[in-house]
């Protein structure tokens, strides 16, 4: 029953897409007969055959769209019998139909995971632990740790000290700031004192500092480190560019530093890593375990873990386990991680369960140094006379910690924030540990085995002692957020701090992914458009290289944990913001000269001048702490040229929105000369005045995917564009507004009481006439949901420990309803294009706006804040939806962007432990329906009551948070933030929901997400009439299907000439898990389907590939597939699964 109908309406909608495509297709053939040419005869020929062009391009998208719905329908009717293309040499899959059961094809259901019984769910143990907090002795936050004494004798203990060094790639300091004054030394003394004795050994992990001090060595040097990374000395684990956060961080962030990283050990050391470490950031993400394993790491250790959640680990010997991913039925994903088990990655916290005695171990707090041991026991050197009392100590240490895990091999981590600078730190350590290492070889009835060693040295004694002895690690399922420390200090107040650079952030990506792509694609077509290979004289490939290389840098340095986290210092602040903004700006220049080339329909006339640049951006942003802003364009009846890059796979009809000196203006097509729907707008100088002179100006574009369109504005006649018509209300005090070229009303009386009412063809919206602010929602199909927004304002504690950067300590009372000491004006703004109410209040403008358009972009409501909580002391401002949904206590939030994890709130735990890191998206759901709230920046969320979510906007604290900033949050800014909220139907959707069952978004959600995170790109051309004649930039025949995202398309560096583009490209896609239980009730503009083998050719269509190779996520030579396997002829068959990235390395013809 519920299939047939299920299907009637994919049947139906399929149909109806169909059917409107065709009609277009005839709209279009008649309109090219129709047109009428004003150019001269000589022009009009080429301008002819363009066009001519242009239309056989359009209909050929057309018909390869609706050549995928016939795909899609034929998919979901027929069981699954895949064969691509011309016979055979394809995977075939076989378990890939998910539609016997009535739901949508390629669709996953929302699986509850249960493994073996050795398997760990970490929401589970949150459900099991009390939280209690009891003193347990020596080791405060564990337990008494006992052992015999025989334990060893059959496998003695196996023990591996690991120096490491964590440096901070900006905290305190900026990252030149540490580099001069620490972490060159520290480089610069590891080359002297391992190259002194060959057992000594050292970690390093942030490339940011090792790419900068290699480029400061001399080629002899060079050869040294290389020697000594060889010989098993020196290893490079993670091989990030810097040890990037896990809870704010987008996962195409996190890959990216990963890849910058790795390409750059392999380009200069000609290594792999194998091992991740990650000590400091504060909370843990199964994505990053996801990125690291694919990049073809075996092994990874995490340190910053909530305290009660180490100490139930450790009693169950589950502090190794095989972290395997939420979603994953398979062990693919599975990868071995080592859990530290105390508080901290210090020499106090790391030998064993007592500090005051591991204190005592650390050779650089000798009397007398700048350090000491805040237990008041110093370390004494080692001698004769006490080396043998010294050695048994730090042996019961080890013992009790090798109780906690199951095998008998044992990681002592030896370091701390930028250690071992001074050559006499070298020696103290390495001096005084070696003579109690040699004590113990001379002791052998002591069964310890103990020397240096890198991460690697110690997993694969692991791995061999684990072989040996015939036992496997626990799975575990689950995330490790929400951090705590100690007591009740929760660490989720950086979920939010710094919300101006979180968003800055994502501006950042956004460009950086838009400029990989675009400039990618003009390589190509400079090659293909010579016939041999070469670009154009010129042009400034090189330059824009490094460029890229120098935004691919600041966005991956940005990733750190004192960075996108707003853990820094002030100043440091300023240095990330500026190297974003400079980023930002190199990037655009590079969008720009690659759109100016690829637009220009006679190539000849190409000539980049730096100092001249054909095309700008339509925006301004003048410093790193400011908001773009739009540039006014002059008009007249001269066509002005808008250029709209689409960065996205997907055909988008996209409202894009430009400031013009005009109230009347037109926008058409530049190829076809249609005009589009248009709306002018005020611009608001102030909440209740227009401005006289600039106007903004909304047209509705349909961007094919990754495509360049032009379009013309051109001044029109007085009042011949549809202008928006405004309402005021402001209880008590009805405001005077100047408003020269809008028609305003101002209800009186019970007009002015009525709920104030928006819709368009899929979503009707009420908001409050005193507030503004949203009440409820309807969708078409009749569902209706109380959503209430409203606006909360938290305090700190007045405990001594208050709320800071890292922390977030409310008071008892919890969150305050927003109330003003005034009403605030309420401005309801209506056209053909949007609609939208305004509500300003003192300390945030708040927006809810609906698109008058078809396609995704009608079906969600956008809401905008503007934030400046400037004036306030130790508060925070959040924003909270609430809603009817029967949720019970369970919500979700995703994970980098990269997947969903189930949340349950607890009230055994304190209010902020059970706020969670959001990067884009989070939902609440029942039975029959889900509120999503897509965000384009990360922030802190929680579901603090069934039916309810919030997201902290700004906080602005003036203490600090006593771990080591040493100053409070108060450099905050004029704040933007963006969402969209969804409301779908679920049809039949899973009971909720026993264990921990893994959800996705919807493919609604999903492309929702997808254009927030991605917007389209407006440069203009300059206004003159000679201008070159320009056509649009069409790469791809059609969509790419819903539920796979082109990540990147990034362009390596030449394996000769450094700094120099190469021909080959990583290609990473990845294939998004999506709901089965919201099938959209009208089509999408893109299709899916239930295989999971996809034609790369076909995808790309008409790019062609010269050769497709399956690589690494890192794109790292030895992780391709063997030359065999190198797919040099179409068609090339790949298998792109649900959830998983897939990277290729590519020679794009
Ligand atoms: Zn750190």
């Amino acid at each position: 029953m519920k299939t047939s109908r299920l299907l009637t309406v994919l049947v139906g909608g399929v149909f109806c897409l169909a059917v409107m495509s065709l009609y277009r297709m005839l709209e279009l053939m008649q309109g090219a007969e129709l047109r009428e040419h004003p150019d001269t005869p000589g022009g009009q020929v080429d301008n002819d055959l363009s066009r001519l062009q242009q239309k056989i391009d359009e209909l050929e998208r057309l018909l390869s769209d609706n050549n995928r719905l016939v795909a899609t329908l034929r998919d979901y009717l027929l069981p699954h019998k895949a064969s691509w293309g011309k016979g055979g040499g394809a995977n075939v899959s076989s378990d890939s139909a998910h539609s016997q059961d009535g739901t949508l094809p390629g669709c996953r259901l929302a699986n509850e995971m249960k493994d073996e019984t050795d398997g760990v769910q970490l929401l589970d143990v949150y459900d099991l632990l009390p939280f209690d907090n009891p003193d347990g002795g020596a080791w405060k936050q564990g337990f008494e740790i006992s052992y015999h004494g025989n334990e060893w004798d059959e496998q003695p203990l196996e023990l591996f000290l690991v120096p490491h060094s964590h440096n901070d790639p900006g905290w305190l300091k900026t990252f030149d700031g540490y580099y001069q004054d620490q972490t060159r030394h520290i480089l610069n003394n590891m080359l002297i004192k391992l190259s002194e004795d060959s057992r000594r050994k050292m970690i390093w992990a942030e490339i940011s500092y090792f790419s900068k001090w290699w480029n400061d060595i001399d080629e002899q040097k060079r050869e040294m480190v290389k020697r000594l990374v060889r010989a098993g000395q020196l290893e490079l684990v993670t091989g990030g560019w810097v040890m990037a956060d896990e809870a704010n961080s987008h996962y195409f962030a996190l890959l990216d530093q990963l890849i910058e990283g790795h390409q750059w050990i392999q380009r200069h050391i000609g290594v792999k890593p194998s091992s991740g470490w990650a000590v400091d950031p504060f909370g843990h993400s199964p994505s990053m375990a996801y990125l690291l394993k694919g990049a073809g790491l075996q092994d990874m250790v995490i340190q910053r873990v909530h305290y009660a959640v180490k100490k139930h680990f450790a009693r169950q010997q589950t502090l190794e386990f095989q972290w395997r991913q939420s979603w994953d039925p398979s062990p693919r994903s599975d990868i071995t991680c080592h859990m530290m088990p105390f508080y901290s990655y210090d020499v106090p916290h790391t030998c064993g369960p007592n500090p005051s005695i591991c204190c005592q171990f650390d050779f650089h707090r000798l009397p007398g140094g700048r350090v000491y041991c805040p237990w008041r026991i110093s370390p004494q050197p080692i001698t004769e006379q006490n080396v043998q009392e010294r050695a048994l100590l730090l042996l019961d240490q080890y013992r009790q910690k090798s109780r906690l895990f199951r095998s008998p091999v044992l990681l002592v981590p030896l370091g701390d924030d930028f250690r071992f600078t001074d050559s006499s730190e070298w020696d103290a350590q390495f001096s005084n540990y070696q003579k109690l290492f040699d004590y113990f070889e001379q002791h052998p009835e002591l069964h310890i085995k103990a020397r240096f060693g890198t991460l690697s040295d110690y997993f694969s004694a692991l791995r061999r002692r684990l072989s040996a002895a015939g036992s496997t690690l626990p799975t575990l399922r689950g995330d490790f957020f929400t951090y705590a420390d100690r007591d009740d200090h929760y660490w989720s107040g950086y979920f939010t701090s710094r919300p101006f650079y979180k968003r800055l952030d994502r501006t950042m990506e956004a460009t950086l992914r838009a400029t990989e792509i675009l400039f990618s694609l003009t390589l190509a077509e400079m090659r293909r458009f010579h016939g041999n290979g070469q670009l154009v004289a010129g042009f400034p490939a090189r330059e824009h290289f490094q460029r890229l290389t120098a935004g691919r840098r600041n966005l991956a340095l940005f990733q750190h944990h004192d960075a996108v986290t707003g853990t820094a210092r002030d100043a440091v602040v300023v240095d990330y913001g500026t190297r974003l903004l400079h980023s930002i700006l190199n990037l655009r220049q590079v969008l720009q000269s690659s759109a100016h080339w690829l637009l220009l329909l006679d190539k000849s006339q190409y000539h980049h001048d730096q100092s001249k640049p054909f095309l700008q951006m339509d925006d301004v942003i003048s410093a790193q702490d400011a908001l773009p802003q739009k540039t006014p364009l002059t008009l007249s009846d001269e066509p002005r040229s808008l250029i709209i890059f689409n960065p996205t796979e997907q055909l988008r009809t996209s409202v894009i929105s430009v400031v013009v000196d005009s109230p009347d203006a037109r926008v058409v097509d530049a190829q076809t000369g249609r005009p589009m729907a248009a709306q002018i707008s005020a611009v608001w100088e102030e909440p209740t005045r227009a401005s006289t002179e600039s106007f903004q100006l909304d047209f509705v574009a349909e961007l094919p995917p990754l495509s360049l369109a032009v379009y013309h504005v051109t001044k029109a006649a007085v009042g011949s564009a549809h202008r928006a018509q405004y309402t005021f209300y402001r209880q008590g005090n009805p405001p005077t507004v100047q408003s020269e070229y809008f028609q305003v009303s101002r209800p009186k009386g019970p007009e002015a009481d009525a709920p104030l009412s928006l819709s368009n063809k899929h979503v009707q919206m009420w908001s409050s006439p005193e507030t503004g602010l949203l009440q409820k929602l309807r969708l078409q199909s009749g569902l209706v949901r109380q959503l209430q927004v409203q606006f909360l304002w938290y305090g700190t504690t007045s405990n001594r420990d208050k709320s800071g950067a890292y922390l977030f300590l409310p008071g008892t009372e919890g969150g305050q309803l927003y109330k003003p000491s005034e009403p605030p004006l309420v401005r309801v703004s209506r056209g053909p294009v949007f609609s939208d109410i305004t509500s300003c209040f003192r300390h945030f403008t708040h927006r809810v706006r609906l698109y008058h358009l078809d396609g995704h972009a009608g079906r969600s409501v956008e809401i905008s804040n503007m934030v400046d909580i400037r004036s306030e002391v130790n508060r925070e401002l959040a924003m909270k939806l609430v809603t009817d949904v029967a949720n019970g206590n369970r919500f979700y939030s995703d994970l980098n962007s990269f997947q969903m994890q189930q949340r349950r709130t607890l009230e055994k735990l304190p209010l902020q432990a059970n706020f969670y890191p959001m990067t884009s998206a989070s939902f609440l759901q029942d039975s029959t329906s889900r509120v999503s709230l897509l965000t384009a920046q990360s922030q802190a969320v929680a579901s603090l009551t069934p039916g309810e979510l919030e997201v902290v906007l700004d906080r602005r604290l003036q203490q600090d948070d006593n771990r080591g900033l040493g100053q409070g949050v108060t450099d905050n800014k004029l704040t933007a933030s963006l969402y969209h909220l969804l409301l779908e139907d679920r049809r039949g959707g899973a009971q909720e929901v026993g264990g921990a069952s893994v959800e996705h978004l919807s493919l609604l959600a999903h492309l929702s997400s997808l254009s927030l995170c991605h917007p389209p790109i407006t440069m203009v051309a300059p206004s003159n009439s000679q201008l070159p004649k320009l056509r649009p930039f069409l790469p791809l025949s059609s969509s790419m299907p819903c539920d796979v995202h082109l990540l990147n398309l990034r362009t390596l560096e030449d394996a000769q000439e450094a700094e120099t583009p190469s021909q080959e490209v990583a290609l990473l896609l990845h294939r998004k898990g999506f709901d089965c239980s919201s099938a959209p009730d009208t089509p999408l503009q893109c299709t899916w389907s239930a295989h999971e083998e996809v034609n790369v050719d076909d995808l790309f269509s008409p790019l062609r590939f010269r050769s497709v190779r399956q690589s690494g996520l890192t794109l790292l030579r030895e992780d391709d597939e063997p030359e065999s396997a190198r797919q040099q002829q179409p068609p090339r068959i790949t298998r792109l699964q649900p959830m998983e990235i897939t990277a290729f390395r590519v020679e794009i013809d």
